[in-house]
């Protein structure tokens, strides 16, 4: 987004919120709640993920091209290259641009076992994230933005292996890159020392995830790769009884995290919101972001 560069030149730090696709209408009203909470904040950009399968994809678009047209907020929307001709990219592309999304999100998605699973293309499709951030940039004049993972990309042989497919992303086009989220600081910083040795200074802004249940998190902990600290693990299985305890935590180790982010130099925060405000606004404020932003 074009607000990113302009807060690159300011120093100060760019704030971003993912949602998923609502489920259905009603997880869906609870979307619209939580975006209304959200945007007066105004962040760089907001986004919601792409799924597997055709009608999470046309509420991910419809929703997207909404909230371009009837909220001050911008969207990023998000595009993977799974089960898809590249006719069909073009197309989804074409629907979001058509309804104002200027930002595309270009991801390769996962196969449908999971992340660590053969991937196999579209017969007329793509193989990796690059291309679809090629053909993004072709079609128009989109800023286009990558994901990145501080932990090691679940079929990834290496870091810098993983710190080359960013720097190839970032030359074919790729503006800016968010990150899978993770737990440890040092770990993003890694990432980022291993891109800029390439001589590559895409911005990669931190994916933090305040945690609101331990289940939930180990889950999709397991599913991304992150590796989660037996520190963490240990201060939120000592509350895993009382929800409100682990939320707590949730809201503490996440604010930890971002305040070392931030300091280290990281150019903002980008957070997995679950589709609820209260957590990531609490964050937020304990960060003192309203003040920094
Ligand atoms: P790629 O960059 O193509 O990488 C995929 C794998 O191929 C990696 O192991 C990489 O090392 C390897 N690779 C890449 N290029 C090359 C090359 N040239 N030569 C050899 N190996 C190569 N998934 C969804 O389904 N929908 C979403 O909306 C979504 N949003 C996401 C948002 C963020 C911020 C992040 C971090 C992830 C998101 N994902 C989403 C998950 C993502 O699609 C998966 O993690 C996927 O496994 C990797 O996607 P990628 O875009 O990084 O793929």
């Amino acid at each position: 987004p074009a607000a990113l560069a302009e807060l690159r030149a300011t120093g100060r730090p760019s704030i971003s919120f993912e949602f998923g696709p609502p489920r259905d209408d009603a997880a869906e009203a609870v979307f619209w709640q939580t975006i209304r909470v959200l945007e007066p904040l105004a962040p760089t950009f907001v986004s919601v993920t792409y799924g597997a399968g055709g009608s999470t994809r046309d509420r991910t678009v419809r929703i997207t091209q909404q909230l371009a047209q009837t909220t001050t907020l911008t969207p990023v929307g998000h595009l993977t290259c799974v089960g898809a001709s590249r006719s069909e990219l073009r197309r989804v592309i074409g629907e979001y641009a058509d309804a104002g999304v200027r930002n595309i999100m270009a991801l390769r998605g996962d196969p449908k076992e999971g992340p660590r699973a053969p991937w196999t293309p579209h017969p007329d499709g793509l193989n990796y994230a690059v291309e679809l951030v090629r053909l993004a940039r072709e079609l128009g004049s989109f800023g286009v933005g990558v994901a990145a993972f501080p932990d090691v990309h679940p079929a990834s042989t290496d870091l810098d292996a993983d710190a080359r497919v960013l720097a190839l992303k970032a030359e074919a086009g790729a503006q800016f890159a968010v990150t899978q989220f993770f737990f440890t600081p040092d770990d993003y910083f890694r990432l980022v020392d291993r891109v800029a040795a390439l001589g590559c200074d895409i911005p990669i802004l931190p994916g933090i995830m305040p945690v609101t249940s331990v289940k939930s998190i180990q889950r999709m902990a397991e599913l991304s790769g992150a590796d989660m600290p037996a520190q963490l693990i240990e201060r939120l299985h000592a509350v895993a009884d009382d929800p409100a305890a682990v939320r707590a935590v949730g809201v503490d180790v996440a604010t930890e995290l971002g305040s070392a982010l931030l300091e280290g130099g990281a150019p903002g925060l980008h957070f997995y919101t679950m589709n609820r405000s209260t957590a990531t606004l609490e964050v937020y404020e304990r960060l003192g972001l309203a003040a920094r932003v």
